[in-house]
């Protein structure tokens, strides 16, 4: 026989086990009772409870009993009772669910008070005005969150009172003052709810847990569980525990402690104390704290004893740990713990020194950073305060911070680069035509477009800071100039701060602080202890992981930093930007031939320019794999606009013959929607001899780098395939074009072909593509966009955040790989491709190769490689290192 569901455990009971039942801050109480420090006593009922409440809309039966048994108890162990007329129990009734939630959920204090108990406990306490003051604090928090009143109703009447005995705060209000308070307070309730304040204590607290649970569900906490991807089906927990009061006087007083400072992760406590005040004036900042060092002076005794209780809970969470503690009376208390919150600087420094301190070993020490915390590392920063109002908000597309003067095309960014001037590019949207200026500027902003938008996979690729989708910005091209919501007007040449990391856009130029996290990654040289604790976790990372990293990267520069930054390969060439530029003439002449001849002149122009650009990649990355992808994009995006060219020849007095032709071409080509179109294989077998001179360019390439003495690996890749037969064409002409270079050089020549694998059609046939390829590389970007009929071009910036808020995603499906659709995809086509072939090479190269939780998911997905941009090498590396430790555990226990 199953046991009977408990729903209410006494703190003595619990466990820090107990978390996804008692909630972070009750398995937190329960530990330390465990542990023997001075808890107030109380008990946890569980976010089981809450889950039952929230289903049915009522609590379960049993949860009245357990909790008046747990009273009883707590009573007793107080040797008081809740709400007594002489000497009352008071308690708190506070939420905690698993995962902390802060300011999120409802607090009612106090509760036990009446009109009989206000008078004993301001006898037992000796002190009149502090019963008084606890009382309207009661009613009023217990009005708020309890029986809905606005709290405005109360504030105002608490003004009035100031106001009438020209004081500024409340202190000033004495106890006759507040017992009138009190019952103005119970006037508003009854007129504002038709009921009274309830006096009968039980009631009190069993309508303050019930809010609680309610609270969970609040818009506060709802939006909060979204931004933090916390699941809405957790619940709360709710603890109840017995009131200490640090508002007795100056023995009295409360205050916040860490093990470790949470900033700097610097070995040594660190906190802040406020003699006579409770917790709440903390947090509303009514008078300021004094560093904790001071309370060695003031009470000798408690500071001694909590710098005890601090390396107690240090030693037994082996982790930084914060307190909440009160000081009633010269007695300490300890209300709260939890393993603290922690910059990224201090969280890489605390698991070094855990590490050094052998409290923790190196596996562990790895599993307590993150990717997301390393990042932060990396770049550049702005120095920002709570005064810095952005101008704009947009996509986070690319990480760290730029300074620079407004642009809003390419030719002006290049011009003003050229004069040493740094420049952000401010566009609607780029294209390939941008490039020169997106490499000249030092940011790129954009108002439309999300994360896998051309502007961000490509300043992503370049290391550029790049904010998208600013939908708040009317960019105007034409008159230089943009615009915002609230009216601000922006011309070039003014001078803007755009923050990558936040996605925010600022008027003027704000600090920034340089990142030696950076410097030291690229360098493999450590400057202090902080890039000593990086690189050391990333060493770590390294020796376990299963996952290769690779590139993202088209030029040699690219590949050299990929590779200083410790990608082993490259798993992404996209070879389309080599055709811009000067090389776009080419591009043009060969779209527009008329005959074999003229195609082939033009491509025969293109060949050795394009074989320059594989030597130069293939010496960055000597001895590892390139995979270089054939031409993806439509041909269309390397000619002119259709409309700049209509206004253009529509405008002349003697219209230019080539435009005329140009303008044809342009038209016939036109696609309404071009990634669904003419583009990828479908391209390659469409355009008599383009693949061909790629393949040629390189394998000349190849043959070059041999003669050279190196160990060039260049792989080939076909793009968009959708079918076998697609792949089998391609790859016949791609071993064709090998064959003839093999026969001509007399160089022996070991160039695999494979495909991506970014349409839904190509995973499910993954079978019949394995028997043609060598290797799969998911094209994740595409794949999601395919998958689930989303523009990545579009979507992230119109519809998501509504679709968010809705909680439909936790988070963009672009951004972070959706495991149950697309995902599955990938699962299938790994299996169905290996069955075929078990030689087959598996990696992804969309966006979501740098993307931390998707890393792992690709590591149990058990692919053999994960491609990023160059700057992302580093998390990539980090997160494979630890999805390989989460595996090892998970096998070990299973
Ligand atoms: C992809 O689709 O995931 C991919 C890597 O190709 P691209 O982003 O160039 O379309
Ligand atoms: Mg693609």
């Amino acid at each position: 026989m199953s046991k009977p569901t408990r729903y209410v455990y006494e703190f003595a009971e619990g466990s820090r086990e107990m978390a996804d039942l008692l909630g972070g801050k009750g398995a937190g109480l329960a530990e330390m009772t465990r542990l023997g420090l001075p808890v107030p006593p109380g008990f946890t009922v569980t976010t089981e409870a809450c889950k039952v409440y929230l289903t049915t809309g009522e609590e379960p039966p049993e949860l009245g009993i357990e909790e008046a048994r747990a009273l009883a108890v707590l009573e007793r162990a107080m040797g008081r009772t809740l709400g007594a007329p002489d000497d009352p129990l008071l308690v708190s009734v506070r939420s905690g669910a698993r995962f902390s939630m802060p300011g999120m959920m409802e607090t009612v204090l106090d509760i036990g008070l009446n009109d009989a108990s206000v008078t004993g406990l301001a006898k037992a306490s000796g002190q009149e005005r502090f019963a008084w003051d606890s009382y309207r604090r009661l009613i009023q928090m217990f009005g708020h969150t309890v029986m809905g009143v606005e709290g405005d109703l109360f504030e105002q009447a608490v003004a009035e009172h100031r106001t009438q005995r020209g004081t500024r705060d409340d202190h000033g209000l004495d106890a006759g003052e507040l017992a009138h308070l009190t019952d103005e307070f119970k006037s508003i309730i009854r007129r504002e709810t038709g009921e009274d304040f309830p006096q009968n204590p039980v009631d009190q607290l069993q309508r303050a847990v019930r809010a609680v649970f309610e609270s969970w569900n609040g818009e506060r906490a709802r939006l909060y569980r979204h931004r933090e991807h916390i699941p809405d089906d957790l619940g709360t927990a709710v603890n109840v525990q017995a009131m200490v009061f640090g508002n007795l006087g100056s023995d009295s007083g409360t205050g916040v402690a860490f093990t470790r400072d949470p900033s700097t992760g610097a070995r040594g406590t660190y906190g802040d104390y406020l003699p006579d005040a409770q917790g709440e004036d903390v947090v509303a900042g009514v008078r300021d704290a004094v560093p904790l060092d001071e309370l060695k002076a003031l009470d000798p005794r408690s500071y001694v004893e909590l710098g005890d209780h601090l390396r107690t809970l240090e030693n037994h969470y082996r982790d930084l740990c914060d307190v909440e503690f009160t000081i009633e009376r010269g007695r300490l208390w300890i209300l709260q713990t939890r393993v603290g919150k922690r910059t990224a600087a201090a969280a890489f420094h605390i698991a070094h020194d855990l590490r050094e301190e052998q409290t923790i070993d190196a596996d562990e020490a790895l599993a307590r950073v993150d990717g997301a915390a390393l990042t932060r590392l990396m770049f550049p920063r702005f120095e920002t305060t709570p005064a810095d109002v952005p101008l704009a908000h947009g996509v986070p597309a690319s990480p760290g911070a730029a300074v620079g003067v407004v642009v809003f095309d390419s030719a002006e960014a290049q011009r003003r680069s050229a004069a040493g001037q740094d420049t952000i590019l401010v566009r609607r949207e780029t294209t390939p035509d941008d490039l020169p200026g997106m490499i000249a500027a030092q940011a790129v902003l954009t108002s439309r477009g999300g994360k896998t938008s051309h502007a961000a996979v490509v300043a992503r690729g370049m290391g550029r800071v790049c904010v998208c989708g600013a939908e708040s910005l009317t960019v105007d091209p034409a008159a230089r100039r943009f615009t915002t919501d609230a009216g601000a007007v922006v011309r070039e040449g003014d001078t803007v701060s755009v923050d990558g990391t936040a996605g925010t856009v600022h008027l003027g130029a704000l600090p920034l602080t340089a990142s030696d996290v950076g410097r030291a990654l690229e360098t493999g040289a450590s400057t202090g202890s902080l890039t000593e604790a990086v690189l050391d976790a990333l060493a770590h990372a390294d020796s376990v992981r299963r996952l290769e990293v690779r590139a993202n990267a088209d030029t040699p520069e690219d590949a050299a930093r990929a590779r200083r930054l410790g990608a082993r390969g490259i798993g992404l060439c996209r070879t389309e930007h080599m055709f811009l530029g000067d090389r776009r003439t080419l591009v043009e002449a060969m779209i527009l031939a008329r005959d074999d001849t003229g195609r082939e002149r033009a491509l025969e122009a293109l060949l050795p320019l394009q074989r320059a650009d594989f030597i130069g990649i293939l010496e960055a990355m000597d001895g590892l794999p390139v995979t270089i992808r054939l031409i993806d994009p439509p041909l269309h995006e390397f000619l002119p606009d259709r409309t700049e060219l209509a206004v253009r020849l529509a405008g002349a007095t003697h219209p230019d013959v080539h435009d005329r032709e140009l303008l044809d071409t342009v038209e016939r080509m036109h696609e309404q929607n071009p990634m669904l179109g003419l583009r990828g294989v479908r391209l390659g077998l469409a355009v008599p001899g383009l693949m061909a001179m790629q393949v040629r360019a390189i394998a000349e390439a190849v043959v070059h780098r041999l003669r050279e003495g190196g160990r060039p690996r260049a792989e080939i890749m076909i793009p968009l395939v959708g079918t076998v037969e697609e792949l089998r064409l391609a790859r016949a002409e791609a071993e064709r074009v090998l064959a003839e270079v093999v026969a001509e050089s007399g160089e022996f020549l070991d160039c695999p072909v494979g495909t991506m694998i970014e349409l839904p059609r190509a995973a499910l046939t993954a079978g019949r593509i394995a028997e043609a390829a060598d290797f799969f590389s998911f094209g994740t970007n595409d794949l999601t966009q395919t998958t689930w009929g989303l523009s990545r071009d579009d979507a992230e910036a119109s519809f998501f955040p509504l679709y968010l808020d809705k909680g439909i995603f936790s988070v963009s499906p672009f951004e972070t790989i959706d495991q149950e659709g697309v995902g599955r995809l990938v699962e299938w086509a790994v299996e169905a491709g290996r069955a075929v072939n078990s030689r087959l090479e598996t990696g992804v190269c969309g966006e979501h190769g740098g993307d931390p939780e998707s890393i792992h998911f690709f590591h149990r997905a058990g692919l053999d490689y994960v491609s990023c941009s160059p700057f992302r090498i580093p998390a990539a590396r980090l997160e494979a290192g630890r999805a390989a430790l989460a595996d090892t555990a998970t096998s070990d226990s299973r």
